[in-house]
C-alpha cells in the first residue's frame, strides 16, 4: 500500500547540486516544462530521525516520497515552503495510540495531527475494532449504531482497513490485532480459561488479523476480557503469529502495587514466545510504589541484556486516563458491563465493593486525584474536568454512591484521569534508551464536547518542548528519535521515520523556540504552538499552523 516512485516521474529537470542526493538516476530530458519537485522545503535544519545531530539541509519531495536531500537551492519545484527558524525532522509515529472509529466522525483528527502526528498505530491495550463476533457482537454492534449513526459494516480488520481507506484520513494508519478481542469473540466475557478448541480459534484468528495487515498483537490485562488470560495463553497465541509480525504490545496486568511482577510476565511471554515486546505507557502508579520505576527498567535492561526485544512507550504527563471501571475489583467487572452493572445494585455486595475502591483510590492519594473526563449524556457533562473531591465539596455527595450512581446512569463508560505518577519516575522513563513516546490517546476536536487528557492535543510538543528543552532529559535528536526512526523499527516499517531518500515523506516542522503543548487537565482542547507545517506522504495537512482539509494518509499493513 505504499506509494512506490514512478520512473516517469524523473524525466524532469535534474534537481540539485554536486551537495544532494537524488534518488535513482537522472536522466538529462527534453521535457524541461515540468518542475523535477512537486514540492522543496528550503533553509530548514533537519534532524533526519535517526539520533544524528541536525544539519542544513534542503528537502525535495515527489509523488509523496522524499527525493532529494541536501543544498536544493537550485532546484525546481511546484511548490516552496521556506523553512527559515525552523527543525524538519520525520513525522511522528504514535506508536500507542487509540484513534480508530472516531475518524468516522472526523477524519481530520485535528488534536494528533496538529502536533505533528502523521501515523497513528492502533488496537491497543488488548482491543482492536475487529473481528467483530461472539457473545460480544450484539453489544459492539448497538454501540457502534449509537456513536456513528448506522450500521457497522464490516467485521473483520481488512473491512475496517477499507473502510477508512474509502473515508480518507489525514495521517496513516496501522493497527495491532487486540488479543483481548479475539477473547471476547471466542470465550466470552467469563473469568475462565479457554478450552483447546477455543484457544485454536483465538490463533487462527489471530493469523487472519496479521493476514490482513495487523502489525503484531496487543493485550489489555487490566481490562476485561483480556485479564482473564494467562501468561501460558498469551504466550501461545504470540507464538503462533509470523515471526516478522510477533510485536508484544502490552498493557500489563498491573501498573501499581504489582508491578514487577507484571514487568515480569511479560518479559516471560516475550521470552516464551519470541515476540518483541513493547511495555505499553510503561510507569509506576501511586507514591508507594513510585521507587519501583528504577527497578522496572532494570529488569527490562536484564532482559535486553538476555537477548530479548524490549522497549517501552510512554505519554509525558504524571497523569494517567482510564475507565472510571478500573477503580472497581476485576472480579466486579467478571461477565461483562451488564453483570458489572447489577453488582453495582446488589446491597449484598456494597460494603465490600466500597472498600475495595476506597483502597485504590487511597493507593492514589485521594478523591482529589480523580479526575472526571469523558461521559455521555448531557446532563453529567458538568462534572467533566472537576475531581470527585470538588463534586462531594459542591454537591455535598458521598463519592462512592456518586461513582456508582454515575456508572450506572453513563453504563459504564465513564472516562477518569488518575494523577498517579511521579516527575523524577517520568524523567526517568522518558530518558531511557529504548522508550518511545506515544500519546494512548484518540483524536478530538474542540467543540466536540469530550473532555480529554490532555495528552491527546499536546503529547508531542510537551516531550521536546518541556522534557527535552526545558529538562533536558536528553538531547534534541534522541528525543525526535523516540517519536520516528524507533517506533518506525519497533513495527518493521521500512521508510518511515527517517528523513533520507526514498523514504516516505511525513515531515513535521516546528519552530524549537516557540513549540509548546498548551492543553491542560482544566482546558484540554487547546492546540499545540510553534508547529506551522506537517506533511504527510508529501500533502500538507497542517500549513502555516491550520489544518488543511486534505486526507492523504495510507492504511499501513504489514
Ligand atoms: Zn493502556
Amino acid at each position: 500500500m505504499e506509494n512506490g516512485l514512478s520512473r516517469r516521474t524523473f524525466l524532469g529537470a535534474c534537481a540539485g547540486t554536486g551537495a544532494s542526493v537524488l534518488l535513482g538516476g537522472c536522466s538529462s530530458s527534453l521535457f524541461t516544462s515540468r518542475p523535477s519537485l512537486d514540492l522543496v522545503i528550503l533553509h530548514g535544519v533537519v534532524i533526519d530521525g535517526t539520533g544524528s545531530p541536525e544539519q542544513r539541509l534542503d528537502v525535495g519531495i515527489r509523488n509523496g516520497a522524499i527525493v532529494a536531500v541536501g543544498d536544493l537551492t537550485a532546484a525546481t519545484a511546484i511548490r516552496t515552503i521556506d523553512a527559515t527558524g525552523l527543525k524538519v525532522v520525520p513525522g511522528f509515529i504514535d506508536i500507542h495510540s487509540h484513534t480508530d472509529l472516531d475518524l468516522l466522525k472526523n477524519p481530520f483528527a485535528p488534536s494528533k495531527v496538529r502536533q505533528g502526528v502523521t501515523t497513528e498505530v492502533t488496537g491497543q491495550d488488548g482491543d482492536s475494532v475487529a473481528p467483530i463476533g461472539g457473545a460480544g457482537e450484539e453489544e459492539m454492534l448497538r454501540s457502534f449504531r449509537e456513536n456513528y449513526g448506522f450500521e457497522c459494516p464490516y467485521r473483520t480488520m481488512e473491512g475496517f482497513f477499507s473502510l477508512l481507506a474509502h473515508k480518507g484520513t489525514a495521517q496513516n494508519m496501522a493497527s495491532l490485532v487486540g488479543l483481548g478481542t479475539l477473547r471476547a469473540v471466542a470465550v466470552g466475557f467469563d473469568d475462565r480459561p479457554a478450552t483447546p478448541e477455543e484457544l485454536h480459534a483465538m490463533r487462527r484468528a489471530a493469523l487472519q488479523a496479521i493476514d490482513e495487515g495487523c502489525m503484531g498483537g496487543s493485550t489489555g490485562l487490566e481490562y476485561t476480557p483480556g485479564s482473564f488470560a494467562s501468561e501460558t495463553e498469551l504466550a501461545g497465541l504470540m507464538g503462533a503469529l509470523p515471526l516478522e509480525h510477533r510485536l508484544y504490545a502490552t498493557h500489563m496486568r498491573n501498573e501499581d502495587n504489582r508491578l514487577l511482577d507484571a514487568i515480569r510476565e511479560a518479559i516471560g511471554i516475550a521470552k516464551a514466545s519470541g515476540a518483541r515486546l513493547q511495555v505499553s505507557h510503561l510507569k509506576a502508579q501511586n507514591k508507594i510504589n513510585w521507587p519501583k520505576q528504577e527497578v522496572a527498567l532494570a529488569l527490562l535492561n536484564d532482559a535486553i541484556a538476555s537477548g530479548i526485544d524490549v522497549h517501552a512507550d510512554r505519554y509525558p504527563y504524571v497523569a494517567f486516563n482510564t475507565g472510571l471501571t478500573n477503580l472497581f475489583p476485576l472480579w466486579a467487572r467478571d461477565g461483562g458491563t451488564e453483570r458489572f452493572l447489577d453488582r453495582l445494585k446488589d446491597p449484598a455486595l456494597t460494603s465490600r465493593l466500597r472498600a475495595e475502591v476506597q483502597t485504590k483510590v487511597d493507593g492514589l492519594g485521594s478523591w482529589d486525584a480523580v479526575l472526571l473526563s469523558s461521559v455521555k449524556l448531557e446532563a453529567n457533562k458538568k462534572y467533566q474536568g472537576k475531581t470527585i473531591q470538588q463534586i462531594m465539596h459542591d454537591e455535598g455527595v458521598d463519592p462512592y454512591e456518586f461513582v456508582v450512581t454515575l456508572q450506572l446512569s453513563e453504563r459504564g463508560e465513564v472516562g477518569m484521569v488518575g494523577f498517579g505518577m511521579d516527575e523524577p519516575g517520568t524523567e526517568m522513563v522518558l530518558a531511557w534508551k529504548n522508550t518511545m513516546i506515544a500519546s494512548d490517546a484518540g483524536p478530538h476536536a474542540p467543540g466536540d464536547g469530550s473532555w480529554p487528557h490532555p495528552r491527546s492535543y499536546g503529547t508531542f510538543p510537551r516531550a521536546i518542548a518541556h522534557y527535552q528543552r526545558t529538562r533536558k532529559v536528553t538531547t534534541l535528536p534522541d528525543m525526535i528519535r523516540k517519536m520516528t526512526s524507533l517506533p518506525a523499527g519497533k513495527l518493521g516499517l521500512k521508510n518511515r521515520g527517517v528523513i533520507t531518500p526514498g523514504a516516505a515523506a511525513d515531515i513535521v516542522m516546528f519552530d524549537y523556540d516557540a513549540i509548546a503543548d498548551r492543553a491542560t487537565f482544566t482546558d484540554p482542547h487547546q492546540f499545540p504552538a510553534g508547529i506551522p507545517f506537517v506533511l504527510v506522504n508529501g500533502v500538507p495537512v497542517v500549513e502555516n499552523g491550520g489544518q488543511t482539509t486534505a486526507t492523504p494518509g495510507m492504511i499501513l499493513r504489514a
